[in-house]
């Protein structure tokens, strides 16, 4: 369960992440927020910028020359910006490494945290590892990355 100052929100999110790969599009849809898949610079992730015509006020960009699986984790951190630092900036514009010139290292590490539990939710990640160990057939259940996946089971001390 992901705890948010705003309770609606919160329970929005909470939905999506009953089922998995967690539907980010579905899920930044039911936020109100717009996302993109442009070609963008390689020193360049995503961003999280205003948008007056989406209902949230804001769109995602995701930069389409990345993997698929690169993107749904550039995808989680712009959600984590919205969710938790909107009322700080403007927008954000994360680099390849996910840090952005206007927010803090301690709130892109925030922001990274909470994109891993938006794609590898703690019950989920704890059910489907009682069944399964692969790191790669794990990796493919979650469409994550294998490095985001060992960082997740070290931070739920399922693997050492
Ligand atoms: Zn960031």
């Amino acid at each position: 369960m992901i705890q948010l100052a705003d309770v609606g929100e919160a329970a929005v999110v909470n939905r999506y992440l009953q089922r998995v790969p967690v539907d980010l599009d579905a899920m930044a849809a039911d936020l109100g927020l717009e996302v993109e898949r442009s070609p963008l610079s390689e020193n360049i992730a995503g961003k999280l910028v205003r948008d007056a015509r989406a209902r949230a006020g804001y769109r995602i960009v995701i930069n389409s020359r990345d993997s698929s699986r690169r993107q749904r984790f550039t995808f989680a951190h712009e959600l984590a910006h919205y969710m938790l630092h909107r009322d700080l900036v403007d927008e954000v514009v994360d680099n390849a490494l996910y840090r952005s010139p206007n927010l803090g290292d301690d709130m892109e590490r925030q922001a990274d945290r909470f994109a891993a539990q938006l794609l590898l939710p703690a019950n989920e990640v704890r059910r489907a590892y009682a069944r399964e160990k692969a790191l790669a057939r794990l990796a493919e259940l979650f469409d994550v990355s294998d490095q985001a996946l060992r960082i997740r089971l070290r931070e739920l001390r399922l693997a050492p």
